[in-house]
């Protein structure tokens, strides 16, 4: 069970430890971990394996301890503890506080959906965050059509405006939108099947290999309501594409409300083929702007308001005025400005807004590498030249060590298949994504490579 005061504080320090530890540590151990309780100087960490509690308790029990005392202004024994959401919470049970990235995650890898679950239902297998809901979301001029045509698709799923089809930059609320859709159809007791546009190529390829494109059509087309996230990831994978066409029309065929987002419209997706675009348009295009002053200003209040402190407004006037673009960065600016406060005991002033927010610059957060970074990093712990890694010896080792570098490229750097396929002595793109895949398999069921690459990726962060 999560506790929320637990949850409240364990989301301070995050804000904290993130400073502290590498981005891909924080990713790969404190992302989904949650505050479980808090009670007679015990806090209780719940992590979503058993190698994240050992890792999290090895390295970071100290800091950890530190950063909570320094919040709770008390002396505190750290626990972590596996945590297994699916046993311990029930629907609807506190779930606002916990962030269902973290059950998902646990979920995943404890309990891998079977392949033909589809016939259960999508219902089951959609998990939503329950803090996307239109109850939260402020309405400003930057987002008001967008919402008002969510709102109507939520009213007549698949009659008001099919697709919807949701667009603009990052933090502005696009993924919160799709959400709140996919809340009030549930409610409604419509089957919701939310997913990244990445989700359903992965889907997509995993049932080409293995022969079980059946299911995923169940699963797929058995959806009342559809909900892609940031589909411009398959602008360029020209047969996801085209399977999402079919996808679409039958979907589209039966009256099933089919929501998109994108970070650009349709049109300015110069890879998209025109009969997917034509159809993206077919329905109502409604882009989302970066909020003004007002808007900012709102969001903040609302979420101040969570809050067991008061804010006086001239201190949220202060964010409002420097955080403009993201309402994410927005949010966290204002996490950290309370842990500030929390920390050094201050009182609420804009001095200590200014002072909090003066250092906040997420790409001086982020280390830069580059893929002979990467490489290098690989080849020094295979112990492998790295013109073995671009070549075309296959022992077992060096093939190990080039999927390795596969995987590290894509998730470190983002590239295109296509790109890593060049930069290891053109490789075509199908073979990287197999090797991609491979190591990606390896790492969701933590087999033998999980450790290793976790090494690897240590490594090559401490001496880039
Ligand atoms: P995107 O998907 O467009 O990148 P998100 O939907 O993830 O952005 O939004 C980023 C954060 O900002 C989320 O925590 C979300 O709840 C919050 N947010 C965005 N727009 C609004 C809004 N209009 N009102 C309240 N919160 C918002
Ligand atoms: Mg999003």
């Amino acid at each position: 069970m999560v506790n929320a005061n637990a949850q409240r504080i364990w989301e301070a320090a995050l804000g904290e430890i993130q400073l502290q530890v590498t981005r891909t540590n924080y990713d790969t151990w404190l992302k989904d971990t949650v505050g479980l309780a808090y009670a007679e100087h015990r806090f209780v960490i719940g992590a979503p394996n058993a190698f994240a509690t050992e890792w999290l308790q090895k390295r970071l029990r100290s800091l950890i301890r530190k950063i909570l005392a320094a919040i709770t202004k008390e002396e505190l024994e750290v626990q972590f503890q596996t945590f297994q959401p699916s046993s311990s919470l029930q629907a609807g049970d506190e779930l606002a506080p916990l962030r269902p990235s973290a059950v998902a995650a646990a979920t995943a890898s404890l309990s891998p959906a079977p392949p033909h679950a589809a016939s259960s239902s999508a219902n089951s297998r959609t998990r939503l965050n329950a803090r996307y809901t239109f109850n939260s979301f402020i309405v400003g001029s930057s987002n008001r059509l967008a919402h008002a045509a969510a709102l109507a698709v939520s009213e007549n799923p698949g009659l008001a405006y099919n697709p919807l089809f949701l667009y603009g930059g990052v933090g502005l609320g696009k993924t919160h939108l799709l959400q709140a859709v996919g809340c009030r159809c549930q409610e409604k007791g419509l089957s919701v099947l939310y997913v990244t546009s990445e989700r359903f190529t992965n889907d997509f390829i995993n049932a080409i290999r293995e022969n079980k494109t059946e299911a995923f059509d169940t699963k797929y087309r058995s959806a009342d309501v559809l909900l892609v996230d940031d589909i411009q990831f398959i602008a360029d994978k020209e047969r996801t594409q085209e399977s999402f066409f079919h996808t679409f029309n039958d979907l589209h065929n039966a009256s099933c409300q089919i929501v998109l987002s994108s970070d650009r419209s349709p049109s300015d997706m110069p890879l998209l083929a025109d009969r997917l675009r034509s159809r993206f348009e077919w329905g109502l295009t409604a882009d989302i702007q970066p909020p003004d002053f007002e808007t900012r200003l709102a969001i903040l209040r609302a979420r101040a308001a969570e809050q067991a402190m008061t804010f006086p407004d001239a201190v949220l006037e202060v964010i409002a005025r420097r955080v403009q673009s993201n309402i994410r960065s927005l949010e966290e600016s204002l996490n950290r400005l309370i842990l500030r406060a929390r920390v050094s005991k201050a009182a609420m002033t804009p001095e200590l807004a200014a002072e909090a927010l003066a250092d906040l610059s997420p790409e001086k957060r982020q280390r830069l590498l580059s893929p002979p970074q990467i490489l290098a990093g690989i080849a020094a712990f295979f112990q492998t030249p790295i013109v073995d890694l671009t070549g075309p010896r296959r022992t077992k080792d060096i093939v190990t060590a080039r999927h390795v570098a596969m995987y590290l490229l894509r998730e470190e750097l983002q590239l295109p298949f296509s790109q890593i396929g060049q930069l290891l002595g053109g490789r075509d793109h199908s073979t990287v994504l197999h090797g991609y895949e491979k190591v990606a398999r390896e790492i969701r069921g933590h087999g033998t490579l999980y450790p290793l690459v976790q090494q690897v990726r240590e490594n090559i962060y401490r001496h880039p």
